[in-house]
């Protein structure tokens, strides 16, 4: 074994990217690996380290190397594989690799803080001959211990001490007095803690593929044998049964002996989802998300670390699970934020899934109904392989979509916020006993509340973002940071008692429609009303049995659940994303209008979808109400080639941060002047300037973005950032790097 070892240590500060070298003390040399917690000396300070490598000799004087102090995890938390995932994670995102080791790794397990849980089990310490007799002797002195001892005979196994002084229906002392005689003897064993997940006994058997699943399935599990590293885009319309496919194929990757992940944007909003793989699979399935307490997750990854289970399925960080002999990657849904992470490192699990695939040399396939304009464009390049399932199973056709201009509306004299239209919609499926969604993507009551004297909008004190008003709890909140102040009785500008609230968010809506229609059941899903634990499960679980009539939602509401009674699905406002000043609100305003529209019209009950806009010209819009992908797509591209926008270009965002508006500025601009020396590397550079949200949680934002026609160039340029200019800027003002940022705000 060699001498020397590489280590990273856990202190993420400018400069300490880099690995230090420890010498390994003989009495370690056997047991030391790659991917072990190690306590090492640093300075005067003792600090955790991961081991990254190996040397013969030391990249410093041998005479000043110290000695790896002792090995805190016997078991290596990453093997080689992970650990060139890892690197490349933090090279092409520009992070430090000890904060993507701790991103990849669950937080119990690197501070050894969670470990197994172990439990002390009482169990006979005689033969049962002997055991028999004492009984017999027990029962007239002592019948409390010699019902202990009989069940214990009875049972043939063994009980926490709780556990069998409840059966024998007596106290834990009687327990302990048997204990202290030598009748019994303590085991320890480890419990292991499992998430609590659902069955569906319709869906555990295989069902019949359709011949548009067939081919799909043929495709992938070709790539699955052949063991070779294909991308595999799964164009699938809402019920078209991509779920179906991901089943099967992975019975294929099982019987190969091999392990698969399948990502989804958010599990407590999938719960269908994981339903379907927990009935199909069982305990080979592991569930990996943020709502499992440390040491469940801490089990659920050992589980896959044995090989145990050899499924893993969660969000955005499952893609770093520690899957045995990997074989396939799915990203469900490839299109959805969420899989992209909002702060350092900024990675995104479909570039990740994508390397993890190439180094490992295994399919990935990403599924989407809507897929991202950047992975179809990849498609038609080539790039990936486009599988399509055009038509949803069981004859279920898309169902009808009006579009409700509602300038219309107003011109009419109706000036509330539901058209004639969705109003009678409503009241049929009602009538009919059938169930409606109503999405907006506003929460609260009001978007904000504003002075008619003065003008004077009431904004948050630490953010640039007006507040929102909460009927409710009758109070304003700050959706970004959550502060919250009582509503003022006159505007804290001019003094007027006129200040109002304007526009409606998902609480006004379930308000006026509870006013509509009394007699109707009428739920709302939203941040606001899901924050407690289970409270996701409880709506839908709701819903699903029918007793709600009227399900109002922001976009909790449009994913995954295929309820066949729902009939309506009502968009309040189409234009509430599209007026984001994003070059992918319109890509998101289609998803979004996609997917909503997909929750009706599943088994016999024909659906119908009304949506209301102020702008029904918009391509995003109409393209949406006519189910056609291709036809916005083709726009799509068409705007962001003009644009200079991805996929023809790679963006970069910096974000300059800080609680001194002057700081920043200058930090951002001395960024800018930097920056200048590479312009002619740099196809376009938009700002310094203050960020659309100039203020966020008290601190001042301005940015920078780049844009690079040339991936390398862009590596080229942010690694000389990275070493010439962020390692020398201390101080106050925090310089942010978003590569391929999803949102510019
Ligand atoms: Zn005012
Ligand atoms: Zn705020």
């Amino acid at each position: 074994m060699a001498r020397y070892a590489r280590i990273i240590v856990d202190i993420p500060v400018a400069g300490l990217n880099q690995v230090y070298d420890y010498t390994v003390p003989e009495g370690l040399r056997e047991r030391t690996r790659i991917g072990q917690v190690v306590t090492v000396p640093f300075g005067r300070r003792r600090v955790n380290g991961f081991v990254v490598g190996f040397a013969e000799k030391p990249q410093i004087e041998a005479g000043r190397v110290k000695d790896i102090l002792k090995i805190n995890t016997e078991e290596p938390l990453f093997d080689e594989e992970m650990l060139k995932l890892l690197k490349w994670i933090a090279a092409y995102y520009k992070s430090y690799l000890i904060k993507v080791i701790k991103t990849a790794i669950p937080t119990g397990l690197v501070s050894g803080r969670v470990g197994k849980k172990r439990i002390g089990y009482l169990k006979l310490n005689q033969p049962a001959e002997k055991t028999r007799e004492l009984v017999k002797k027990l029962k007239k002195r002592a019948p409390k211990q010699a019902r202990v001892l009989q069940i214990l005979l009875e049972s043939k196994r063994s009980y926490s001490k709780s556990k069998l002084a409840e059966m024998a229906g007596t106290s834990s002392g009687t327990v302990s007095r048997l204990l202290e005689k030598g009748y019994l003897k303590y085991v320890e064993e480890v419990e292991e803690r499992r998430p609590v997940l659902e069955k569906d006994e319709l869906v555990t058997r295989p069902f019949k593929p359709t011949a548009a699943q067939a081919g799909v399935i043929r495709a992938i599990s070709g790539s699955i044998k052949e063991g070779s590293h294909k991308i595999f885009l799964l164009h699938g319309v809402t019920g078209s049964g991509k779920t179906e496919v991901y089943l099967q194929v992975i019975e294929e990757v099982l019987q190969a002996g091999k392990g698969a992940i399948v990502l989804v944007p958010e599990i407590s909003l999938t719960p269908l989802m994981v339903r379907r793989f927990y009935s199909r699979f069982g305990d080979e399935v592991a569930v990996l998300h943020s709502n499992l307490s440390l040491g469940e997750r801490y089990d659920e990854w050992r589980r896959l670390k044995r090989g145990d289970a050899r499924i893993a399925i969660g969000a955005r960080s499952a893609i770093f699970a520690p899957v045995n002999n990997l074989g396939l990657i799915i990203l469900d849904e490839e299109h959805e934020n969420s899989y992209k992470q909002g702060e350092n490192p900024y990675y995104h699990a479909r570039e990740v899934a994508l390397k993890r695939g190439k180094i490992l040399e295994i399919p990935v396939v990403l599924g989407s109904a809507t897929p991202s304009v950047e992975s179809f464009y990849w498609a038609k390049r080539g790039r990936f392989h486009y599988l399509e399932l055009p038509e949803r199973i069981n004859q279920d056709k898309l169902p009808p979509v009006k579009i409700i201009d509602m300038r219309e509306e107003l011109k009419k004299g109706n000036t509330s916020f539901l058209s004639h239209d969705l109003e009678r919609a409503i009241e049929d499926s009602l009538a009919r006993d059938e169930q409606v969604l109503i999405f907006l993507n506003r929460r609260g009551y009001a978007n904000f509340i504003l002075c008619r004297e003065c003008g004077h909008v009431i904004k948050c004190q630490n953010c640039d973002i007006s507040l929102t008003y909460h009927a409710g709890a009758n109070h304003l909140r700050c959706h970004y940071c959550d502060f919250t102040r009582k509503v003022p009785k006159n505007c804290p500008q001019c003094g007027s008692k006129y200040i109002r609230e304007f526009g409606i968010g998902t609480e006004r809506v379930e308000e006026e429609l509870s006013r509509i229609f009394p007699g109707a059941v009428i739920d709302r899903m939203d941040v606001d009303t899901t924050t407690r634990k289970g409270s996701h499960r409880k709506i839908l679980a709701k819903l699903e049995r029918g007793d709600t009539d009227i399900l109002v939602g922001t976009q909790m509401i449009a994913k995954g659940h295929d309820y066949p009674n729902i009939s309506v699905v009502g968009v309040i406002t189409a234009d509430t994303i599209l007026n984001i000043p994003d070059f992918r609100s319109a890509e998101r305003t289609f998803q979004l209008l996609t997917q909503v529209a997909g929750r009706t019209g599943r088994g016999d009950k024909a659906g119908k979808v009304i949506i209301q806009t102020y702008t029904p010209g918009h391509y995003s819009i109409l393209a949406a109400s006519r189910h056609d992908y291709t036809g916005f797509f083709q726009q799509e591209i068409k705007l962001r080639e003009k644009l200079f926008y991805p996929p023809f270009a790679w963006l970069t965002n910096i974000v300059v941060q800080g609680y001194e508006e002057s700081s920043v500025m200058v930090g951002a601009q001395k960024l800018g002047k930097f920056l200048q020396q590479y312009h002619k590397y740099i196809d376009e550079i938009l700002g310094p300037s203050p960020a659309p949200i100039n203020k966020l949680r008290k601190r001042f934002r301005w940015q920078l973005i780049l844009k690079f026609r040339d991936w390398n160039l862009r590596n080229f340029v942010l690694t000389e950032l990275e070493k010439r200019f962020l390692i020398e800027q201390q101080g106050d003002v925090v310089f942010n790097i978003d590569v391929d940022p999803l949102k510019m705000l």
